[in-house]
């Protein structure tokens, strides 16, 4: 058994970040590109009218040299529509916002400029302007204005936002090269366990720790793959463990203290995973495991045991999880672990003698300082308490953490408080 603070240290020594990975474009969103985005086309990829109205060759306007200019409309152009009908002298072609501008025209009239009702004119009708000095690239977005085929239209380091996914949509990417999204497998080990949708029967509970994990993995934006329930069954578990091994990271819930039916380290080892720490002086969440998978030519895989109880599994999450998927991530050291913060305490808790001990509470802003009000918990397989915390607005859940040694702390007391919220 170690202390906690050893324990947080060898996952942050172990976990390193993952070189970044070719990706499909939307997955990739909110992470930095690695390599650049080239265009595979100009933008916009031809002539293209930006009102409603009438393409026109300018040249029509100015021989006009009067105050009103009359054209045939020759043909109708939604965006969508082409022609490759040239206008003659004279004519003019009825356009919508977005259209390719037929060839011979080099400004668009805006519909507002059409006089004596002739704004409705179609192909086939005459349509009468004022103003007739039109220039020309007037209401036409040029063809390769924004960027040419071959240009960088983000470069690396760029982060993939949602403007920046348009663009590279736009630019033809469909896959790019990004920091990594952290694969996260989840396995819940139980032969009570059943999935949520059914009724447990007697002597059966839910697998509450899968959804709990996946939750906790995607608030980190990372990609949870569930793997579902394994029994308490050497085989099953080792065919479950092998598949999660195949992610960066594989967490697994139950089965890792040393109970008859506690299968999990053994099953680690004989997939060759090497142990880096089993049982940390911590409560709840004593029994944890963690390793690593470690390959000649692939990033190795962590590997966690977390205790079955839902609420030991939350802790060991946010203790040891969580940096891991951070720095997988490469995400700056400050992001790693959850805020803590001093708060005094609103009632009286008990410590847990040599072990530090982390209560579910509710953070509020007092008077000046912050308050930590805990909250009524009846152990390691209550979610209640942990979930309760978030349910007042103004107030943020969270961890009180008790150093070891402690016994009793009295209302008022100074206490740390890991903030979840
Ligand atoms: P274990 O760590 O396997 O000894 O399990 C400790 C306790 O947690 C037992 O009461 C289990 O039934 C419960 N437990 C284990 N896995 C889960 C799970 N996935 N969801 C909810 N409870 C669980
Ligand atoms: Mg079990």
């Amino acid at each position: 058994m170690i202390e906690l603070a050893e324990a947080i240290a060898r996952v942050e020594a172990t976990a390193r970040p993952l070189p970044p990975r070719r990706q499909v474009l939307l997955e990739a969103c909110g992470r930095r590109l690695a390599e650049p985005v080239l265009a595979d086309l100009d933008s916009p990829p031809w002539d293209k009218a930006m009102m409603d109205g009438f393409a026109v060759r300018d040249a029509d306007c100015v021989a006009a040299g009067s105050d009103v200019v009359e054209l045939e409309v020759v043909s109708d152009l939604a965006a969508g529509d082409v022609t490759g009908v040239s206008l003659r002298p004279g004519t003019c072609a009825r356009i919508m916002t977005g259209a390719p501008i037929p060839p011979g025209a080099d400004a668009v009239v805006p519909i507002e400029r059409a006089v004596d009702g002739t704004a409705t004119a179609h192909a086939g009708a005459r349509v009468r302007f004022v103003e007739t000095k039109y220039r020309a690239g007037q209401h036409v977005a040029r063809q390769g204005i924004a960027f040419r085929r071959g240009a960088v239209v983000l470069p690396a380091g760029s982060m993939l936002d949602a403007a920046a996914v348009g663009l590279a949509a736009e630019a033809g990417a469909t896959h790019v090269f990004a920091d990594a999204r952290v694969r996260v497998a989840i396995l819940s080990t139980g032969s009570e366990l059943v999935p949520c949708h059914d009724m447990p029967r007697h002597g059966q509970i839910r697998n509450s720790n899968g959804p709990l994990l996946a939750a906790a993995v995607t608030l980190l934006g990372a990609e949870p793959i569930s793997l579902g329930v394994a029994a308490d069954k050497p085989e099953a578990i080792r065919t479950a463990v092998a598949q999660g091994l195949g992610a960066d990271v594989l967490v697994l819930s139950g089965g890792v203290s040393t109970g008859d039916l506690d299968l999990v380290p053994p099953t680690f080892a004989a997939c060759g995973v090497d142990q880096v720490f089993h049982k940390v002086k911590l409560k709840p969440g004593k029994p944890v495991w963690f390793g690593i998978l470690r390959r000649a030519s692939a990033p190795p895989t962590l590997v966690f045991g977390l205790p079955g109880n839902p609420a030991s599994s939350l802790v060991c999450f946010e203790l040891f999880v969580r940096p891991a998927i951070r720095i997988l991530a490469g995400s700056p050291r400050e992001t790693w672990h959850l805020p803590r913060r001093r708060a005094a305490l609103v009632s009286w808790v008990k410590g847990a003698g040599d072990r530090p001990v982390f209560l579910p509470c509710r953070l509020r802003k007092g008077a000046g300082a912050f308050e930590a009000e805990p909250l009524p918990w009846t152990g390691s397989s209550d979610l209640l308490g942990m979930a309760a915390a978030s349910a007042i607005p103004g107030s943020l859940p969270g961890f009180i953490a008790l150093p070891a040694g402690g016994d009793r702390y009295e209302p008022g007391a100074d206490v740390e408080v890991v903030v979840r919220g």
